[in-house]
């Protein structure tokens, strides 16, 4: 284990850790609570959460976000649901399972104590939801309803329709509000962190730009909290959110924030496919469709061929000429295998030319055989909000014709580096939601990101972070005239300066699409060692044409779109070229990282556990490459196997 990286896991057996863990770290007292101060940036629903609880309990806490409200976070698209162990529908479900299905799913790539944990405040997430108001949806007897989601063989994820995370988002939407009341939260909406401060090794501060003014501030803190999310869109077509972005977390990793897995991506298998050139967003048709959709191509050429031609329809090829390819390949979880090994088998179908649509980049999820089993009402009852939104988008009506579906950018397992306390690499940074590497290593499963932000935010956060701040009662308000404001303000200042000065001819989102492109050719759903090393060098070169050629339009101190672009493009450049590194580095496949050289006869993700399991943090160097350090993953509880979902 790197020196650097001290992962603070508690002694103990695997369901102690936490309850010996909590009752050793210290408290602050409510009257010195108040003296304290806290940065979170993001209101998803790690940050809405983690602000609303830290404001409840008495800290003096300032929130931001980009949108004109925190309840506008890329949060509010989560569709399918939030899971958790409570075991309703009596099909054997507990904490323990809950933990191993994680471990399992995420190809043995995660830390025990923390996913155990997750496990064990999964349940605490729910009741505390009910508690807001969720209307979470519930059986004949009034006990929430479950469904099921990937790599899992119970229920257990809860959901409000199509729309769970907007209605969790607003039940900690809520309750962030009754702190902004109470005056123990202030909100700054429309603003975007643009640099961490750090001073003596502490973070101290952010700074911040008005979106609307162009102002830039400076607020300081005792410790600070990231919350932004994921960095998906550095793929730039992906179903997250357009202003998700990856470069807060950039900002801290300059800082001296280690960055873990950043290669660890999430591609979903069940997508609306790509049309045309010009599209700049992807939309997700929700895991949940997989507990009543069956997922095929046709057997033969012949009928791929006259469907592409639009000669005949998917509902007119009859039963036995359907290839049911996840449930031919995978009998115990058939059409719920987890998302990485679901992709891929779509990926080699298509590849093998059974792709269904023109592009040959499509396969269909059909409900046909559920509707006739429960009827079209039942099924509208469960899915009736994203059939519209499918219709809307393709136009076609999917009680009657099949969806097409593709694997599409979803999610990123990696992110900051972070110790058992959520703490990042510079002491009162932490992070917390889709922005730190998580717990869900190679691979997480469906519905277990809203059941990891809310874990940080309600239930893991408000307790750790009081040990760090035990430490600072005596400590004053940081001045925000301390010279190290004056120089991340400057940083800032240049960075922008420096954007406007180019004066090229193209704008941000043209550089944006292309490097899209080579990171889905090559640091995408299959990536080998020739590819990864041909997107380092095409990455370079067009973030060399980047700052010789982009056009940034318009003024620094006015509301300025095209700013907020490019600023966030060229994080993205380097960002990118990390996860290509680290993709380079791990010469294994695992979860979504699938190296083709490493795979088995049948197409499965090889692991290396001698030489890899372990977490990759990343140090910046400057201009240097930058350096690895390993955390080791030891697995105490679990017997590493390989992952089986045939049987
Ligand atoms: C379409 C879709 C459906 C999904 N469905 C599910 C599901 O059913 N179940 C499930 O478990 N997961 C689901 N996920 C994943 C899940 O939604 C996300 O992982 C989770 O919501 C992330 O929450 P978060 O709080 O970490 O970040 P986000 O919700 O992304 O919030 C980030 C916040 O940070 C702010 N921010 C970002 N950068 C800055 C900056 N520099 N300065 C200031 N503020 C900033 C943003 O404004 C925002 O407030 C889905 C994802 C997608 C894309």
């Amino acid at each position: 284990m790197s020196e650097k990286l001290i992962a603070k896991i508690p002694e103990g057996s695997l369901n102690e850790k936490w309850t010996r863990h909590k009752a050793a770290i210290r408290v602050v007292s409510p009257a010195n609570k108040r003296k304290l101060d806290i940065i979170v940036v993001g209101t998803g629903l790690g940050g809405a959460s983690a602000a609303a609880s830290l404001g409840e309990l008495g800290y003096s806490v300032k929130v931001f976000c980009i949108g004109d409200s925190p309840r506008r976070a890329h949060s509010i698209a989560a569709q399918g649901g939030i899971n958790a162990a409570k075991n309703y529908p009596n099909d054997n479900d507990s904490v323990h399972r809950l933990f191993y299905d994680t471990i399992k799913g995420g190809d043995y790539r995660s830390r025990e104590a923390n996913v155990y944990r997750l496990a064990e405040v999964s349940n605490l997430i729910i009741d505390q939801c009910v508690a807001q108001g969720v209307p979470f949806a519930r059986n004949y007897g009034g006990l929430l309803d479950n469904r099921s989601f990937g790599g899992a063989q119970v229920s257990r994820t809860f959901y409000a329709r199509g729309q769970t995370g907007q209605q969790l988002l607003l039940g900690a939407y809520a309750a962030l509000n009754r702190a902004i009341a109470k005056n123990q939260v202030t909100s700054y909406p429309r603003r975007e962190m643009l640099e961490l401060v750090v001073i003596n090794g502490e973070a101290k501060g952010i700074i911040a730009r008005n979106l609307v003014t162009g102002e830039i501030e400076r607020h300081s803190a005792h410790a600070v909290v990231i919350a932004t999310g994921g960095y998906g869109n550095v793929f730039f077509l992906s179903t997250n959110a357009m202003n998700s972005n990856g470069s807060a977390l950039w900002q801290c990793y300059k800082k001296g924030a280690f960055f873990g897995n950043p290669c660890f991506v999430q591609i979903h298998p069940t997508c609306i496919p790509v049309h045309d050139d010009q599209q700049s967003k992807l939309t997700l048709m929700s895991e949940s469709l997989r507990n009543d959709a069956r997922i095929w191509v046709p057997k033969k050429k012949e009928d791929v061929e006259k469907l592409r031609k639009k000669q005949i329809k998917a509902s007119q090829i009859p039963e036995e000429a359907r290839d049911y390819f996840l449930e031919r390949r995978y009998p115990a979880f058939g059409n719920l295998v987890p998302r990485d090994v679901a992709s891929r088998a779509v990926k080699e179908r298509c590849d093998a030319g059974f792709g269904v649509n023109e592009t040959g980049l499509a396969v269909f999820l059909d409900f046909s055989t559920a509707i006739k089993r429960l009827g079209k009402q039942v099924i509208e009852e469960r899915y009736g909000n994203l059939f519209q939104m499918y219709e809307k988008i393709v136009d076609v009506n999917p009680y009657e014709e099949p969806m097409m579906i593709y694997p599409a950018i979803h999610y990123a397992m990696g992110g900051l580096w972070v110790d058992y306390n959520l703490m990042t690499t510079i002491s009162g940074l932490y992070a917390i939601g889709e922005a730190n590497f998580s717990d869900h290593g190679g691979n997480r499963l469906g519905a277990s990101a809203l059941m990891q932000g809310l874990a940080d935010g309600y239930f893991i956060l408000p307790y750790t972070i009081g040990d760090y701040l035990a430490g600072k009662i005596q400590e004053k308000k940081v001045d925000v005239n301390h010279p190290a404001f004056e120089e991340a303000e400057k940083a800032v200042k240049e960075k922008t300066a420096k954007l406007f000065a180019v004066k090229g001819a193209q704008p941000a989102d043209y550089f944006h699409r292309q490097l899209g492109k080579i990171m889905w050719n090559y640091v995408g759903m299959a990536r080998n060692e020739t590819g990864l090393k041909k997107a380092v060098e095409a990455i370079r070169a067009l973030r060399k044409e980047f700052w010789n050629n982009v056009f940034v339009p318009g003024e620094n101190g006015e509301f300025n779109q095209e700013l907020e672009k490019a600023m966030r493009v060229a994080d993205f450049f380097e960002l990118g070229e990390l996860m290509a590194l680290d993709a380079l580095n791990r010469q294994e496949s695992c979860g979504g990282h699938f190296r083709e050289e490493m795979q088995t006869e049948d197409g499965e993700t090889k692991r290396d556990d001698e030489k890899y399991m372990h977490v990759s943090a990343w140090e910046y160097k400057g201009d240097s490459e930058p350096e690895l350090h390993k955390e080791p993953l030891n697995y105490e509880f679990v017997k590493l196997a390989t992952r089986n979902y045939k049987d």
